[in-house]
């Protein structure tokens, strides 16, 4: 045991109570000790609750192998170390947190969190990463603003922070529908009363003295640690502007050839504009400006890592905040599939690169009306026999080509269904998707139905989620009759099954 000899010179020292001793060993966590005198009428049992220990941790440190054995007055090793190591919580990061408003939140240094993380620098951080926390003891001082009071909703309690940077107001905010996730212990001072404490926190003395054992509430300890009931830890810790009311990434890690909804909703009317990968952002303004959407498709070819995310928010009034989040990209997980075609013709990259451009073209537009209500349905009454995304290399090529759609087995004949509301952009034969109808559906979101024998809408048609729109054929460069069915988002092919089984944004 490693710090075996360290415990034989606290006992040996330990002649004034209470006392603590704080050790720094080897590792990067602080090794604390306290020794608890076993008063009359405690139990093993009750001296490990105080401390959020198991009886057993307590008996092992004491080399106690009967727990009824302990004696009024003797000297018990209480290893609060081990409670450290077990407290250690995941914080998954957020939209909108920085190392400095987690580390506030959870009352450590950024240094701490730093160090514990194995982190560059604070700003390597991104939404979703899981950090480990061990939560420090609350200071007097910050007590008040950073625990929301228990029972409350906690999103009425924000408390301005100091600002991070001159002009800019920032606060910290608390999740309101939290689980909890690790009992809050109360460290006692010098002075406190279990009343004063109850008060402070929304409690009575006796749910407090329930929840710790308390056999006398007037007799508290300095250092003794009490469990605060009801109280959770923060989950999220937003550093933003002060108009920002919330900022969400969903999901928080982003996949290529999928699909992401980033929320800011602001207490005021106020302008957003953003970029990522390299991309000018398209916001969607709603309830009159105070509710900002952006929904990105992650290109096909993105490489796995960290991305910046940068928003610009111009409030009616006053200078533009810059808000940052750096995002993860990961791949999408999508399958490889070799393909042999005869007629080489069609794959000269020239034809391919001039209809994609083509495809682009006509579907980088952005209507600002949404004409999709939820979901979006399926293109067609057909099983499904291709998913999105496949790697593909064609007559041994390299896989620098993928299935941009979802195929379904139509029987040739079969009705083709707009997947939802919109207008027609074309309908037209093209030399690889041959019979091709796109629909403008609004808000930068287009759908396309490929190899159609027939198409039976024409540009402008105002069409609806369901209406027949042409039927399943063969057309173009294809091995036999199916409906290839395509979602583009600001001109960025995506998945359209996470836009089947999602409601965007
Ligand atoms: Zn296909």
């Amino acid at each position: 045991m490693k710090h075996s000899i360290v415990r034989f010179v606290v006992v040996l020292l330990a002649s004034v109570l209470p006392m603590t001793f704080a050790l720094h060993a080897q590792d990067e966590s602080e090794s604390i000790f306290t020794i608890h005198v076993v008063q009359r009428g405690e139990t093993l049992f009750r001296i490990a609750l105080q401390h959020d220990l198991f009886a057993e941790q307590v008996a092992a440190a004491n080399g106690i192998t009967d727990s009824n054995s302990i004696i009024v007055g003797q000297r018990l090793i209480i290893p609060l170390a081990t409670v450290a190591s077990d407290q250690r919580l995941a914080h998954t990061v957020s939209a909108g947190e920085t190392l400095a408003s987690i580390a506030a939140a959870y009352s450590r240094t950024e240094a701490d969190l730093l160090s514990l993380n194995s982190l560059e620098s604070a700003e390597a951080i991104y939404v979703g990463q899981e950090l480990v926390i061990v939560p420090g003891e609350t200071e007097p001082e910050t007590a008040p603003t950073t625990i929301p009071s228990a029972g409350a909703d906690s999103s009425d309690e924000i408390e301005p922070l100091a600002a991070s940077a001159p002009g800019i107001e920032s606060r910290l905010s608390f999740a309101r529908y939290g689980d909890p996730i690790a009992p809050f212990l109360y460290k006692v001072r010098s002075g406190d009363t279990l009343f004063e404490i109850a008060l402070r926190y929304n409690q009575t003395v006796d749910a407090l003295a329930r929840e710790n054992n308390l056999l006398d509430p007037g007799l508290l300890r300095v250092g003794q640690q009490l469990i605060i009931p009801g109280i959770q830890l923060p989950r999220l810790a937003q550093d933003l502007p002060a108009t920002v009311e919330a900022f969400t990434i969903d999901p928080q890690v982003l996949e290529t050839g999928r699909s992401v909804r980033i929320e800011l909703r602001t207490s005021e009317a106020a302008s957003i504009s953003g970029q990522f990968l390299g991309r000018e952002l398209r916001v969607i303004e709603r309830d009159d400006a105070r509710r900002h959407n952006i929904i990105v498709g992650v290109p096909m070819f993105t490489e796995t890592a960290i991305y910046p995310l940068t928003l610009q928010l111009q409030p009616a009034e006053g200078d533009a905040v810059a808000i940052a989040a750096n995002l993860q990209v990961v791949g999408g997980g999508y399958g490889y599939q070799t393909i042999t075609i005869n007629n080489n013709d069609l794959l000269a990259p020239a034809i391919e690169e001039a209809e994609i451009e083509r495809l682009t073209q006509l579907m980088s537009g952005f209507t600002t009306d949404r004409y999709w209500l939820n979901s979006l349905s399926l293109p067609a009454a057909a099983a499904m026999n291709a998913v999105f995304g496949t790697l593909r290399s064609y007559n041994g090529g390299e896989y620098n080509r993928y299935h941009r759609g979802v195929d379904f087995a139509g029987a040739p004949g079969t009705s083709v269904l707009a997947a939802a509301d919109g207008t027609v952009v074309i309908a037209d034969r093209l030399q690889i998707r041959g019979n091709t109808t796109i629909i403008d559906h609004g808000w930068g979101v287009f759908t396309l139905y490929a190899h159609q024998r027939e198409t039976l809408v024409e540009p402008g048609q105002v069409v609806a989620s369901g209406q027949v729109i042409g039927t399943v054929g063969s057309t173009g460069r294809s091995t036999g009759p199916h409906l290839h069915w395509e979602l583009w988002l600001n001109g960025v092919t995506v998945d359209p099954l996470q836009w089947v089984q999602e409601v965007f944004p």
